[in-house]
């Protein structure tokens, strides 16, 4: 009984809050007060009447519609940032309780203001703001090798945390980069390369080898895998990276007291592995932490011809909420397409909130003869963006961010 109230209320919260917001639009005279005790007293009047008006007829159901009916609302969700603080309360004023990081999956109890409250383990419960979360799959698959390592994280260089047989069931709940967070009928929990499983309803991606006969223990990465299954590549291309500032020239610091210098460099070095990787020819204008003139950097790209230049640098304002990543071009034709796909690839990768691309007269950009971009990696200034920002797995989903924003720059520019 106590199982079917609970339900019940919940419902009746949910329906609560749909009217809440729909109010909002239609009541737009009422005054913030007003309307707020307005939705209060509405929320109690259709929770009284949902508990004991509709309580008999959900009594009268059979328990199996029952429990379908409250498991289909069940929501879940996966984080995608790289590191999610867990909050006491919803809002960057909460007391941070912990870190949740990619791909970890949480029951949802509730939710408060862009806010979400989630069932942590041991029955502990926590906030996470939900621009960094998304709806969890539910995807049935299949292992399709002899054996699949489980890994810690959805690279090979992960800890193999566990091994799947082949045929053995699993579920994934989300995907990044060619790797799938799952759980297997044997309860196992980690990531697995999703050139292994063969999801439901899909058909098998492989093509040529049978991914049976593959030794798992050495599998390809996810990213070369993408490019031999695919005509895009970034094989021959140059590139030149641009870590904003420099030597006596430290850029912004932030809240944690890094330099801006210190973390431009560090991504565009992780960016450049990940390029290379994929066949590119990558210069660096500066390779440490060494002063290079502002007017130098456009000639390090015209000198290489390169096919795009990318400038790295982190954002800083006085307004501490302000969050996201942005991007900058000079000149429509040549520049903003590149920088609006790596811009829309670098939000999706590392789940921060995309402020858009936009016309910026900086010298880099300006005294540039190459496509060249300029992008501003999240604010230092934000105390819940600046912890994201600066772990390392931040600047690996920028660099995954990155490669597959120039795949598909190359791609729509040949369009
Ligand atoms: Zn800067």
């Amino acid at each position: 009984m106590s199982i079917l109230m609970v339900t019940v209320t919940y419902f009746a919260a949910k329906y609560a809050g749909t009217i809440t917001v729909e109010s909002k639009f239609t009541d737009i005279n009422l005054r913030k007060t007003e309307e707020f005790y307005f939705h209060m007293r509405y929320a109690k009047l259709v929770q009284f009447l949902m508990i004991f008006c509709l309580l008999p007829i959900f009594t009268f159901f059979p328990q199996e519609q029952q429990t379908a009916y409250a498991n289909a609302n069940l929501s879940k969700v996966t984080v995608i940032a790289a590191n999610l603080n867990v909050r006491e309360d919803a809002g960057l004023s909460g007391k941070i309780l912990g870190l949740v990081h990619l791909g970890d999956t949480f029951e949802v109890m509730q939710e408060k203001n862009g806010w979400d409250q989630i069932k942590l383990t041991d029955n502990q419960t926590g906030w996470v703001s939900n621009r960094y979360v998304t709806s969890a799959k539910n995807i049935e698959a299949t292992v399709e090798a002899n054996a699949l390592n489980v890994r810690e994280k959805p690279t090979v260089l992960s800890k193999a945390i566990g091994q799947l047989k082949q045929e053995e069931k699993l579920t994934v709940v989300f995907e990044y980069g060619g790797w799938a967070k799952m759980e297997s009928a044997s309860g196992i929990q980690g990531w697995v390369n999703t050139s292994y499983i063969k999801k439901n309803g899909e058909k098998q991606l492989t093509s040529g080898t049978s991914a049976t006969n593959v030794t798992i223990e050495h599998p390809a990465p996810a990213e070369n895998m993408a490019v031999l299954n695919s005509e895009k590549s970034l094989k021959g291309k140059t590139f030149v990276l641009d870590p904003g500032h420099g030597g006596v020239d430290g850029g912004t610091k932030s809240v944690a007291g890094t330099s801006e210098k210190t973390l431009t460099l560090a991504t565009a070095q992780a960016v450049k592995q990940k390029l290379q990787n994929a066949g590119a020819n990558v210069i660096l204008t500066r390779t440490s932490d060494s002063f290079v003139p502002l007017q130098q950097r456009p000639s390090i790209s015209k000198e290489n011809h390169a096919d795009a230049f990318i400038s790295f640098h982190y954002n800083w304002v006085d307004d501490p909420t302000v969050n996201g990543v942005l991007g900058f071009y000079y000149r429509q034709t040549k520049d903003s397409l590149l920088a609006s796909t790596i811009l829309n690839e670098v939000a999706k990768s590392t789940g921060l909130n995309n402020d858009g691309s936009k016309f910026g007269n900086l010298e880099v950009l300006r005294n540039n003869s190459q496509p060249s971009t300029l992008i501003e990696l999240g604010f230092l200034s934000n105390q819940q963006e600046d912890a994201i920002v600066e772990s390392d797995a931040f600047r690996e989903n920028v660099a995954q961010g990155v490669y597959h924003g120039l795949l598909e720059y190359f791609q729509s520019k040949n369009n």
